[in-house]
């Protein structure tokens, strides 16, 4: 049965294979986008790539929150802060705690589109802990690798969709365009498989 499924969006891989699978398998995608939950951010860059993909692919336009407008609620800034202190969050609020409350305010389970990486720590934390206010977020991939995504968008015949997509941390503009650099780790990771 077709579903309306709210999804973060932010034009990279992991979340552009799951806009795209939801897609094709026939439910309504609800993009969602918040600016100014990371520092690493690249908002121009991911914005573009997302409103490329979405009208390429008839999708709703993406509704854009801007954090610096998002009051958390004191569990979530409590919780972010335990995993802090722990060395599990590097910043003491990130982009979770965001979607979280994004979450909270749509009174939807958003779909968020974490991996397991190395470097990843949601697939550590989130079935490890059930009562974190981080599993209110659904991670239906979470415990696949960007490869494993890779091959299935082979078989689902939208690989060429996720080339669109942008990731690197530091793009470089070349006559208007976003290319990535190449070189960061979000770069690195792609060129491993692409
Ligand atoms: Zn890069």
């Amino acid at each position: 049965m077709a579903r309306e499924i709210f999804i973060f969006w932010s034009g990279g891989f992991d979340s552009t294979f799951l806009v795209c699978k939801y897609h094709f398998e026939g439910n309504t995608v609800r993009p969602l986008y918040i600016l100014n939950c990371d520092p690493r951010q690249n908002t121009q860059a991911e914005l573009e790539t997302v409103q490329r993909i979405a009208s390429k692919l008839k999708l709703s336009p993406p509704l854009i929150f801007d954090a610096f407008n998002l009051t958390l609620d004191p569990d979530i800034i409590r919780e972010s802060n335990f995993w802090f202190h722990r060395g599990v969050f590097t910043r003491p609020i990130n982009q979770f705690g965001y979607m979280v409350q994004v979450g909270r305010n749509l009174q939807k389970r958003v779909v968020a589109g974490s991996v397991k990486e190395p470097e990843g720590f949601m697939h550590k934390l989130a079935p490890n802990n059930p009562q974190s206010v981080f599993n209110e977020l659904a991670y239906p991939v979470l415990f696949h690798t960007k490869l494993e995504l890779n091959r299935i968008s082979l078989a689902l015949g939208f690989a060429d969709v996720l080339r669109e997509t942008i990731s690197c941390w530091f793009p470089v503009t070349v006559g208007g365009k976003y290319h990535p650099c190449g070189n960061c780790h979000m770069c690195r990771a792609r060129l491993a498989f692409l």
